[in-house]
């Protein structure tokens, strides 16, 4: 290949791509500067004025504002739908429907989405469009990474994720990945090279180096933490709910095992735990708050931040911080708790972890409060 310019090509960041289009089992990856550049591209090429996107009623927050707050001023409607009810979502399908798009876990509560059944009525769907109206299923796949979800194989049509979590997985850099259908390659080159959120190499080095590389074992190590803590949180009669894949409690219990599985085949329920704890009074979330505050002041292993997926323990309120965009303009107000608490799992050790949890719990939920 000849390189002219960094914006177009460049060695470094397409070996990060064809690495990553390997493992998710893609014909072809894009990188950009960050994952939302990424979804902005994956869903600017797949719609365009006129035509109309259904999504989950919750993602992540920024990808719920992009379709919210800037899409609409290009032409681009979407109508928010629970895809874990087939009759309802198809009655929101429209002739001008292009792209069906959610995340699998949901943020933040981790409720799962049936790749291969919403991708089976996507194909039904299309089996009546002529070849220009067909619909494309993307996925976003930033929770489970390519390790322990590859939701091609379930018959979604793209991926997309940020790399800046479990992948780059020490929080140092910004990245994110289309991956693609060939049909699909020159566009994306295209949409990047023109409006720019091209990921630097200097950003795809240590993401090829030391993310790819390491991702595996980190996530391996982090869920065998990820479920004692579940488990453990489980267990305390102060918490009201916890949402982890791995336990036995978990109400899509079958479809986790089926759809979340690793290389070897082994099932891989991933290192986001939520949970609600139960609230004293009529305040909703008032201990919930507390507890983050406490952990963000006292603890020793845990860190109050909004990212997941790195090497560090993370926690955060979701409905004042990483979602505070559905919570203040969703027509339902219900889908984010007020108590709810998003804990992402890191590699210090378990009995670390549990001490710093069991401290917060004494003085989030003490008599005085
Ligand atoms: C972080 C995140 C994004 C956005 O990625 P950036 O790299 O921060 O732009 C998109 N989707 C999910 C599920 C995420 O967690």
């Amino acid at each position: 290949p000849i390189y002219i310019y960094d914006r177009l090509d460049e060695p470094t960041r397409s070996m990060l791509e064809q690495t990553l289009a390997y493992a998710e089992g893609a014909p072809c990856g894009v990188a950009f500067a960050s994952g939302m550049s990424a979804i902005s591209a994956a869903l600017c090429t797949s719609a365009r004025a006129g035509q109309h996107i259904l999504c989950h009623n919750v993602l992540y927050g920024c990808t719920f504002s992009l379709l919210r707050n800037w899409l609409p001023r290009f032409g681009i409607d979407s109508t928010a739908v629970d895809f874990r009810q087939p009759q309802a979502w198809l009655a929101q399908v429209r002739p001008e429907t292009r792209v069906v798009y959610f995340e699998t876990p949901v943020n933040p509560d981790l409720h799962l989405i049936d790749i291969a059944q919403v991708s089976e009525h996507v194909r039904q769907l299309n089996a009546q469009r002529p070849a220009e109206q067909r619909i494309r299923v993307i996925v976003d796949n930033t929770f489970c990474t390519a390790h322990g979800q590859r939701p091609l194989e379930w018959g979604a049509d793209v991926v997309v994720a940020s790399l800046t979590k479990s992948v780059g997985g020490f929080g140092t850099d910004l990245g994110g990945v289309v991956l693609a259908p060939l049909e699909l390659h020159a566009e994306l080159l295209g949409f990047r090279k023109d409006f720019g959120g091209v990921l630097s190499p200097k950003n795809a080095w240590p993401i090829l180096v030391y993310g790819l590389p390491t991702l595996s074992i980190r996530l391996r190590q982090q869920q065998t933490t990820a479920l004692r803590l579940a488990q453990f949180l489980e267990g305390d009669p102060r918490v009201a709910r916890v949402s982890y894949p791995g336990l036995d409690s978990f109400p899509q219990g079958e479809l986790a095992r089926r759809q979340m599985r690793d290389y070897e085949g082994q099932f891989a329920p991933g290192t986001l735990i939520y949970f609600e704890l139960h609230e004293a009074d009529a305040r909703p979330g008032l201990r919930g708050r507390r507890f983050i505050d406490f952990i963000a002041e006292n603890s020793y292993a845990i860190t109050m931040a909004v990212s997941l997926g790195q090497v560090k323990t993370l926690i955060e309120h979701p409905y004042s911080m990483t979602h505070a965009a559905i919570t203040s303009h969703a027509e339902d107000p219900h889908l984010i708790h007020p108590a709810g608490i998003r804990l992402s799992v890191g590699l210090e050790k378990g009995d670390d972890l549990i001490r710093d949890l069991r401290a917060a719990l004494e003085v989030a939920c003490s008599a005085a409060s």
